[in-house]
């Protein structure tokens, strides 16, 4: 055992709820501690590592780039910036042709928060029962868990939260000072829970009748997650707004808002931040994107996906409440406190986060194999047996 555990405690802000273990590489769906232990790395960077650890096209193109230019404002206009703009146009759908590019998911959303007072001149937001957008201000106003929130009140006026896959609640709480609904296609954090179709269809429809901006929040379903490059696809809906983080750059910190030309013109230096679209975070992007079309991760997903979700069902442990997902975002509900179960898979060389208190998540990266999805059953079974 290495001293990387005491060395952080004697410093760490004491904000996050660390597992005992300490990571120190990885390849693959596969990580490893200091001690040589190896795991199938069902975190996969709380959804941003999409493309597995240690992926040799991002690590030179951030390493050639390191080299070239490393950093580069928006005050000039940059190559691989340029680059990952035509990238973006290529997979986004057509009517979200104007990107932002920041650092985070959080910061995907302020943005959109701000841009959607920016193109409605109104003020209020419509946010779900459940919903997950972030911890800064603004997106906390729009996340829903009390826990998060009401250490830090008041928060950004004008914010309401209906129940999520309820039409009739969003009917009635978009008025004509709503600048947006925000909504997530699969809720993360809140518990591993899909949209229906219905629900969502019905929200952009409403949204388009009453001039309400639809902002989608794909920071933990996007590129390839669910079984598609993005889960609007499956929904056939185009939103105004689409926030993008996690997966986006192959694991290198990236946000961005991929937003429609019928927002109109954001007036000059309204919004910025000093590292958005730095050629670092842009050239693993350009390689994250296309290797992830390389390597077809999103019909990876789907099929894995698949697989993960017909297994974990066909355990039928008495313990387990509900399977629920979409592609290889994954959880099982249980009638008890995921904490024990965690612990098991852990055990049985699998890390899984939660989602909520009851909810056991799993979100490996989408080059995950088939042998390994069977490992990671397997060693749920065996967490939820004991
Ligand atoms: C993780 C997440 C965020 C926040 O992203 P950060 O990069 O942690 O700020 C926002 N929305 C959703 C849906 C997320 O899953």
């Amino acid at each position: 055992m290495s001293d990387v555990i005491p060395r952080e405690t004697a410093h760490t802000s004491g904000l996050y709820q660390k597992r005992d273990l300490a990571l120190v590489r990885g390849d693959g769906a596969l990580v490893w501690d200091d001690t040589g232990h190896q795991y199938i790395d069902c975190v996969g960077g709380q959804g941003s590592g999409n493309l597995g650890h240690g992926n040799t096209a991002v690590a030179d193109a951030l390493a050639k780039q390191a080299r070239t230019l490393s950093f580069c404002t928006e005050l000039f206009y940059n190559d691989r910036r340029a680059e990952l703009y035509d990238r973006l146009a290529w997979i986004l759908p057509a009517a979200l042709d104007r990107i932002f590019l920041c650092n985070s998911g959080t910061e995907a959303v302020e943005g959109a928060l701000k841009f959607a007072r920016l193109a409605t001149k109104r003020t209020k937001v419509v946010a779900t029962m459940r919903g997950f957008h972030g911890k800064t201000m603004g997106a906390l106003s729009a996340t829903w868990g009390p826990e998060y929130r009401e250490l830090f009140g008041p928060l950004l006026e004008g914010f309401s939260h209906i129940p999520f896959n309820k039409t009739e609640a969003l009917e009635e709480a978009l008025t004509e000072e709503t600048s947006a609904f925000i909504v997530e296609l699969v809720q993360g954090e809140g518990g591993v829970r899909p949209a229906t179709h219905e629900f969502i269809a019905e929200a952009a429809r409403l949204c388009r009748a009453r001039g309400v901006l639809l902002i989608v929040d794909e920071v933990q379903t996007g590129f390839g997650r669910t079984g598609t490059m993005f889960a609007i696809e499956q929904f056939g809906i185009v939103p105004d707004v689409l926030c993008l983080a996690k997966s986006i750059a192959g694991g290198v910190p990236m946000g961005a808002i991929a937003f429609s030309r019928a927002l109109g013109e954001l007036p000059k230096r309204s919004h910025s931040t000093t590292f958005g679209g730095n050629p670092l975070a842009c050239a693993a992007a350009v390689a994250a994107i296309d290797e992830h079309l390389r390597l077809g991760l999103a019909r990876n997903a789907a099929e894995r996906g698949t697989q993960l979700h017909d297994g974990l069902v066909s355990i039928g442990s008495p313990k387990v409440r509900e399977v629920r997902g979409l592609g290889l975002i994954q959880g099982i509900e249980l009638k008890e406190n995921a904490g024990p179960t965690l612990k098991g898979l852990q055990e049985h060389g699998v890390l899984a986060l939660g989602a909520g208190p009851t909810v056991v998540r799993y979100l490996p990266p989408l080059l995950i194999s088939a042998a390994q999805i069977d490992a990671v059953i397997d060693a749920t079974r065996r967490a939820l047996a004991s």
